[in-house]
């Protein structure tokens, strides 16, 4: 067996360690005589599977005793409309647009906004720079009475990211944050949120499953219109079991969680972000051959787009790069180029790998 380096940006590469416990696992879960995704939601063994992956998560985040933890599925898209079904009720919400992804999630909420009888303001976007950088905070346009303000810290496509907590908008509204591509990726103060969401398919686990973080005040605020199961309210009260949950996704999960644990928590992560963040901004930034379009205070350090200044060699870039055993580098779409997403489970080694391939590649063709 030959496994690659994944640049993946989601469904993305997971911990070895971890597929190799749950291959371990797959046909008897700790002596049940049955693996996990046979077993029921309601039966003790899966019970201690999903209490223990609650308490891990929140160990790594230091989530306070206020904020309860969902476990729900239709990925990060749902939450786009489950956001403003819960929150907006007769009244306004603001939106920051700095991407695709937050652009996505304020076309949802104003395409909901008139049934739920409320509103969704654009306070500010870089759309026209772009997406090549964070909102500065002269240019945000604030509605001091919104209901929230939603913002996503780390934009897959663009490779823009919002880490410090002085980068956050000056707002009294509860902020709502998209942090599906960079969550566990460094500690966060969960105190200065409302609600943090994130899809598991890149930091956390199997794609389908979405983790909500939400402050016990915002709970039970949902618009009558809104179906039973998309109110917070009820799944905290149902601990996410209102229905049958991702049971497997939410394992996989679990054994995340313990793996960051076990490597020192989310201060020894970031660490090893910024280490291979910064091995292949070094490399960027080092050659005339490949450019990165993103301002440098808003370079994320879990997606990375890249071009080629000469994009006609990106065939022969990618092809190269496979052979190499360095794969899904492509760049999305609607962006073109090429992209490296540096997950948790990309390891350095992995950096270190696509560095060296990249600069082999620009002597021979440069
Ligand atoms: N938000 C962000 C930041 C994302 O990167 C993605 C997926 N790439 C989504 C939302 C949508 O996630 P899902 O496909 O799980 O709905």
């Amino acid at each position: 067996m030959t496994r690659v380096f994944n640049f993946s940006a989601g469904p993305a590469a997971l911990p070895e360690p971890v597929l190799r416990q749950a291959a371990e696992e797959m046909l008897d879960w700790h002596g049940a005589g049955c693996g996990v995704m046979e077993m029921s939601h309601r039966g003790k063994e899966f019970t201690s599977i999903v209490e223990r992956a609650e308490a891990d998560f929140r160990a790594l985040l230091a989530i306070p005793d206020e904020y309860r933890v969902l476990f729900l599925q239709g990925g990060a898209t749902q939450q786009f409309a489950q956001i403003p079904m819960n929150l907006l009720v007769g009244g306004s919400a603001d939106y920051l647009v700095t991407g695709t992804w937050s652009k996505k999630a304020y076309s949802e909420a104003k395409h909901l906004a008139a049934a739920l009888g409320g509103a969704a303001r654009l306070a500010g976007s870089t759309e026209a720079d772009g997406f090549a950088r964070l909102l500065r905070a002269d240019e945000l346009d604030l509605d001091p009475n919104a209901r929230y303000l939603h913002l996503c810290t780390n934009e897959t496509i663009h490779g823009v990211e919002l880490r410090e907590s002085s980068q956050l908008p000056p707002t009294d509204a509860p902020l709502v944050a998209d942090m599906s591509s960079h969550i566990l990726s460094r500690p966060v103060d969960v105190r200065r949120y409302g609600l943090i969401y994130a899809g598991a398919q890149k930091n956390i686990g199997p794609s389908g499953l979405v983790i909500v973080i939400v402050r016990e005040d915002l709970l039970g605020r949902a618009a009558p219109v809104t179906p039973t199961i998309m109110d917070y309210r009820v799944m905290a009260d149902n601990g996410s079991m209102l229905n049958t949950p991702a049971t497997y996704a939410i394992y996989i999960a679990g054994l995340v969680f313990q793996w960051l644990r076990a490597q020192g928590g989310l201060a020894a992560v970031e660490a090893n972000a910024i280490a291979k963040a910064q091995l292949l901004y070094g490399c960027l930034d080092s050659s005339a051959f490949y450019d990165n379009r993103v301002e440098r205070s808003s370079r994320s350090r879990m997606n990375i787009p890249f071009l080629l200044r000469d994009d006609s060699l990106d065939e022969a870039f990618l092809a190269g790069a496979k052979e190499a055993g360095l794969t899904q580098l492509k760049g999305h779409k609607s962006v073109g180029g090429m992209r490296a997403s540096l997950y948790n489970a990309m390891p350095l080694a992995g950096v270190q790998a696509l560095v060296d391939y990249m600069r082999d590649f620009s002597a021979r063709n440069g």
